[in-house]
């Protein structure tokens, strides 16, 4: 943790810059054979593309990097700042369970995190439709769910014959699953989002976004109009997603298991529950399969199936039009506009999750925002480089996304510094 100090004559509480410092894997031999052009651990930067490889650069050390050159710029110049400026380097983000990073700190040391502005990951990179860009600015999330499907079949030796192996059933479960998508759910957020977009990019892509949100309209403008990395990316805002993703059957090669599980890693739109998202995967799994059956004799037989939620964590939505978000919006929109030719910044909702599940539990209820801001030319998709083989920053875009880091920190914490020329 690192404090600058204001003079309090803002009145308001501070602005924190929050980084993880962990990554998720990378091979430390035979990167090349695993489809890595560089050293995932090397630092290199490309020739060819200008970029720095690496893992980690762009989930997000860039972010840390850019934290630490903010507040080492503004304590080595002097700028007077009038409220406090945070920066939280933490540990333990790409975990399930995140217990020792932004957790901690909120569980054992709120004091050092409680503040009224948070900056974090996913947000304030550049996004090209239709050849124009946009900056989109997450301000709210979706939930992650870990759920567990079970079946107790009947076990038995593997050379005998019967219908009622677990792993069969559980494939039924994982085919629909995988290949079927949950209702269309249009919440705020996703609304203020689509028709975000909508507003900057010509008919007729304009058109298709907002009937995105028609529940008439959606799946077809899903399946036929959207690009692969639209469909990937847009996709998920619309719907509660669930993926098989841990599949558990069987010890022995002569020996039919008597259950088998998958785990189903599902992302919740913010303000649905578990139970509600429970109810969507009984329907396209099929409800009878949850049920006792009764037999004619009047005994039950048990349900073939059985559903339980082993983790829970909801998402958040924040009104951008709230003025404690409009104003801190106000400021980023500026900034980015001004150092980058009137490019707009988009409100949007993150179909992942990040540390602002934690800081927004914070007594001080800071308005918690995805930005660290970074220049991605067309054609390089932000999302697949996220945890993908080949993570990479152009140095370009990182200098991009300091210059305007830095004046909307400045400006916020009420420093005067003069504008950087991009
Ligand atoms: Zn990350």
């Amino acid at each position: 943790m690192a404090r600058i100090r204001g003079d309090g004559s803002s009145g308001k509480g501070a602005v924190m810059l929050s980084a993880h410092l962990d990554t998720v894997k990378a091979p430390k031999e035979n990167w090349e054979e695993a489809g890595w052009k560089h050293d995932p651990f090397g630092a290199e930067i490309d020739e060819e593309d200008g970029c720095i490889y690496g893992r980690g650069t762009i989930d997000m050390k860039n972010m840390a990097a850019m934290s630490a050159a903010v507040l080492l710029f503004i304590a080595r110049s002097g700028i007077k700042l009038t409220r406090d400026l945070i920066f939280a380097a933490v540990a333990d983000e790409e975990n399930v369970n995140s217990a020792y990073g932004a957790k901690y700190l909120l569980e054992n040391h709120s004091d050092l995190i409680a503040c009224d502005v948070v900056f974090t990951e996913v947000g304030g990179f550049t996004m090209f439709l239709n050849e124009k860009r946009c900056v989109p600015v997450m301000i709210s999330e979706k939930g992650a769910s870990t759920i567990r499907v079970t079946s107790r079949g009947m076990g038995g030796h593997g050379s005998t014959f019967h219908k009622h192996n677990p792993i069969a059933k559980i494939s039924e479960v994982c085919l629909k699953v995988a290949n079927n998508r949950l209702p269309h759910r249009v919440t705020n957020s996703c609304r203020t989002t689509f028709e975000g977009l909508a507003q900057f990019v010509p008919w007729p892509t304009s058109q298709a976004f907002k009937l995105l949100l028609s529940p008439r309209w959606h799946s077809w403008v899903l399946d036929y109009l959207l690009t692969e990395d639209q469909y990937k990316s847009l996709g998920p805002l619309l719907f509660n997603v669930s993926n098989p993703v841990i599949v558990q059957a069987g010890e022995a090669m002569n020996q039919i298991p008597s259950a088998a599980y998958v785990d189903l890693d599902t992302r919740t739109l913010p303000g649905v529950t578990s139970a509600e998202v429970e109810e969507e995967l009984k329907n396209l799994i099929g409800r009878e399969k949850f049920e006792p059956t009764m037999k004619p004799d009047g005994s039950e037989t048990p349900p073939e199936l059985i559903m339980e939620t082993l983790r829970c964590a909801p998402g958040f939505e924040q009104d951008p039009t709230d003025l404690h978000l409009a104003e801190v919006l106000e400021v980023i929109a500026r900034v980015v506009s001004d150092l980058d030719n009137g490019t707009p910044i988009i409100p949007n909702l993150l179909p992942g999750h990040t540390d602002c599940t934690f800081y927004m539990q914070l007594h001080s209820k800071p308005a918690c925002f995805g930005f660290s801001p970074v220049f991605m030319p067309p054609g390089v998709s932000f999302a697949s480089l996220f945890h993908g083989t080949n993570e990479r920053i152009p140095v370009h875009g990182f200098k991009w996304g300091m210059a305007i880091l830095m004046q909307t920190v400045t400006e916020l914490c009420g420093g005067v510094q003069p504008k950087t020329a991009l």
